[in-house]
């Protein structure tokens, strides 16, 4: 496995990887890797693909209340995941080759990147397009590997790849979950105890909510009694939401590809999850 840290090297690795296995796919990562980002690395590798992992943490995508400085890193360990992946080369640039003097273009998403995350984290999905749209343009990859854990950042990179014809495709992985249905997240590290005994009912409400809604149930009436007990189960609830699942504009009722997402906060950690409903 081969580590870039500098263009010049990134690029005359990819071009040995093209020339000596063909198809390249790239999944782009903050680092802090677990089971999930193994899927991606290994649903990549399974396709045949020469497999370029990127490890970024990418500021543009951090809020001013955000704590960058606080984002778990560990690269030794990232390194010995990925190895023991079958990942190719890992792409590691430093801040000012992402961002260099004078770099003065980023990237707006509109449409399903308006709600939802896009309103909670003002210029996150302005932060998540530019930084993706770079590691396309660097590695030139045949593909991209996204999680469904983060759903509607999934399909802003989706519209933004479709609106501006970039050569590749987006290619979706199930979110990876612990023994208890809990969303696997370099986050959830910061879950205090009690708050980590809290934490599976997020899920639990997301895969009840959706049976009742497809079973018939109102639902309004069934996002309103989960996000109470939600409350009750020591959550601050951001939004619980039936959708359509490619704009993310919300749906009164249950529709083909409606997607139930939810952001709901247990102290200082915010938990991300969603369900196909
Ligand atoms: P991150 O390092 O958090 O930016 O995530 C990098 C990629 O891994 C994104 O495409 C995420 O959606 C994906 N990912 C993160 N957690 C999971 C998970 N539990 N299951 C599947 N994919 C995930």
């Amino acid at each position: 496995m081969h580590i870039a840290r500098t263009l010049t090297d990134l690029r005359a690795a990819v071009a040995a990887l093209r020339a000596s296995h063909g198809p390249i796919a790239l999944v782009p990562t903050m680092g802090a890797l677990h089971d999930g980002h193994r899927a991606l690395v290994r649903a990549a590798v399974t396709s045949g693909a020469a497999v370029v992992t990127s490890i970024f943490v990418n500021p543009l995508q951090f809020g001013a209340s955000e704590d960058l400085s606080r984002y778990p890193r560990d690269e030794a360990g990232d390194l010995a995941i990925l190895e023991a992946c079958g990942c190719a080369l890992v792409w590691m640039p430093d801040v000012a080759t992402m961002y260099p003097p004078g770099d003065a273009t980023t990237i707006t998403v509109t449409g399903p990147a308006q709600n939802w995350e896009g309103a909670a984290r003002p210029g996150h999905f302005r932060g998540v397009a530019t930084v993706c749209a770079k590691l396309f343009g660097q590695v030139r990859p045949d593909r991209a590997y996204f999680g469904e854990k983060d759903w509607q950042q999934l399909q802003v990179i989706r519209r933004m790849v479709d609106d501006l014809a970039l050569p590749l495709s987006i290619v979706a992985v199930e979110t990876v979950r612990e023994p208890d249905g809990v969303a696997m997240s370099s986050r959830n590290r910061f879950l205090s105890e009690t708050e980590r005994v809290r934490a599976p009912l997020l899920h639990a409400l997301l895969t009840e909510t959706a049976r009742a809604v497809a079973g018939g149930r109102d639902a309004s009436r069934a996002l309103t009694s989960a996000r109470n007990r939600l409350t009750d189960g020591g959550f601050v609830v951001d939004y619980f939401a039936l959708v359509d699942g490619s704009m993310l504009t919300e749906i009164p009722t249950i529709a083909p590809d409606a997607r139930l997402i939810a952001a709901a906060r247990l102290g200082l950690v915010r938990l991300l999850d969603n369900v196909a409903a």
